[in-house]
């Protein structure tokens, strides 16, 4: 019995199994244990239809950076539903909330950016950006750059330009994608495929087979290359260090316009407002979304280098392109009052000097644990390695997936929301995370080992 009767529960996992498809969801699986049902959350924390407080170490899905249930944003959003709830930005309109976002974006983003381009979603920002570079390449005389480099396993959304522009193999499979004018490289992903070679090693060489597709193609063909600055859906991949130092080299000596893709890094997320800031990139492009409002109204965007902005705007007429939401007036108040919290709180400089160490130094201890192969984290972003073997990084869970899966899912039953890909579990927590909210993640992670290793030895899994 809770707050919402004898048979919420039970009635709402009814009525979802019945009509609501999800998304990445195997439905069979979904409605044989029945939806977990969540009805508010505070700060860090949810709670379920059942009363069980959670703490919600993945940030939603990677972006509710200042927190839930902030009364402020709340009401800048009614403030401004009540002033306009909607105009369009076509025909040569504007309103308050775009213009100032716009401004404040501007002012946030690296120095060379000033114009945003609004839409939805980070899908609809990757959309956007694969069309805004073959405008920008024709408006500059050379039609035949057309070609975008991306990596295998990147993550850039799930429309049909995003998912190809990514790199999911499965993904690729549902569709017949990716669409003509897509190349994928190597990811520096050194725990998965580093064989013999040191991290410097790897990445040097991860960096350069960007140097070989381009050419191999021939530069003459290729229009951009599209990076996240850390992998996120693809395992929270921290690349080696020598990798984006490499790839700079690469890109110095190439005219081929790079994209960042700042979803999940971008909005203090690595303890920088980019991860352009931590890694020191120029990008010509960046698509953003997710924490640029934390989540609390869908909004996305791409930030245009002035670069790219001199040619599409200076040289070019009409651009074809946009949606009626670009710009919602709602989903900009949100995204303002976001960033002015951001701001004055210190947010970022918070996850720089404080809550960064402290969740690192604890993350990182989990690398004694057993079951864990490797441990990573930069800012607020981490991800364990699970592994049969101590020690043997090319031994793996045979059947892959199959344990991330039963350890995500007790972590869940544990108190802790963190996030399985292949065998391994990533954690992305709200950047106002405290230190004893910390203390307590860490100890129901620990916990989490403890009862997978538990489970595991009992079913004859590890070496
Ligand atoms: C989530 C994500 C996207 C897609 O954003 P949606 O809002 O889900 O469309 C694109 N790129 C990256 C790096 C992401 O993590």
């Amino acid at each position: 019995m809770n707050q919402y009767g004898h048979n919420f529960t039970k009635t709402i996992q009814r009525i979802d199994a019945a009509h609501h498809m999800h998304p990445f969801t195997d439905h069979k699986s979904l409605n044989a244990e029945g939806s977990r049902v969540i009805v508010s959350a505070d700060g860090c924390w949810l709670t379920d239809s059942d009363g069980n407080r959670i703490l919600d170490g993945m940030a939603g899905l990677w972006c509710m950076q200042v927190g839930y249930g902030r009364q402020s944003i709340t009401d800048a959003v009614a403030k401004q539903l009540a002033e306009l709830p909607y105009y369009n930005t076509f025909f040569k309109t504007t309103h308050v909330p775009a213009a100032r976002l716009a401004e404040k974006l501007a002012e946030v983003t690296p120095a060379h950016m000033n114009h945003a381009f609004f839409v939805n979603s980070g899908s609809e920002a990757n959309d956007t950006v694969f069309r805004m570079v073959r405008y920008y390449w024709d408006l500059m005389g050379k039609p035949d750059k057309k070609i975008i480099i991306g990596r295998h396993n990147a993550y850039h959304g799930s429309t049909v330009a995003g998912t190809s522009l990514g790199g999911m193999g499965a993904m690729h499979k549902q569709g017949d994608l990716p669409v003509p004018g897509v190349h994928h490289i190597m990811q520096p992903y050194w725990f998965g495929e580093g064989g013999d070679l040191s991290p410097a090693e790897f990445g040097i060489k991860a960096a350069q087979a960007l140097d070989e597709a381009i050419e191999q193609l021939g530069e003459d063909r290729i229009a951009a290359f599209i990076a996240e600055p850390i992998q996120g859906a693809g395992g929270v991949i921290i690349p080696p260090e020598t990798y984006w130092p490499e790839i700079k080299k690469v890109l110095a000596r190439r005219d081929i316009l790079l994209v960042v893709d700042e979803v999940i890094c971008g909005f203090g997320r690595l303890g920088t407002w980019f991860g352009s800031d931590y890694y020191d990139l120029k990008p010509d492009l960046m698509p953003i979304a997710k924490g640029l409002s934390s989540g609390y109204l869908p909004i996305g965007g791409v930030m245009v280098s002035d670069r790219v902005a001199d040619v599409v705007i200076g040289k070019g007429g009409e651009f074809y392109h946009g949606f009626t939401y670009s710009g919602h007036p709602a989903a900009c108040a949100a995204a303002l009052e976001n960033i002015r919290i951001l701001q004055d709180e210190g947010i970022v400089e918070r996850v720089r000097d404080e809550a960064a160490p402290y969740l690192q130094e604890r993350w990182l201890g989990l690398a004694d644990h057993p079951l864990v192969g490797e441990a990573r984290m930069v800012g607020l972003v981490g991800a364990l390695e699970l592994v049969p073997e101590k020690g043997n990084r090319s031994r793996k869970f045979p059947s892959v997936g199959e344990v991330g899966t039963l350890t995500r899912d007790m972590s869940f039953r544990n108190g802790l929301v963190m996030r399985a890909v292949r065998d391994s579990l990533i954690l992305s927590p709200p950047l106002v995370i405290s230190k004893s909210e910390i203390d307590e993640l860490v100890a129901r992670a620990r916990k989490t080992l403890d009862d997978a290793h538990a489970e595991l030895s009992k079913r004859g899994l590890l070496a």
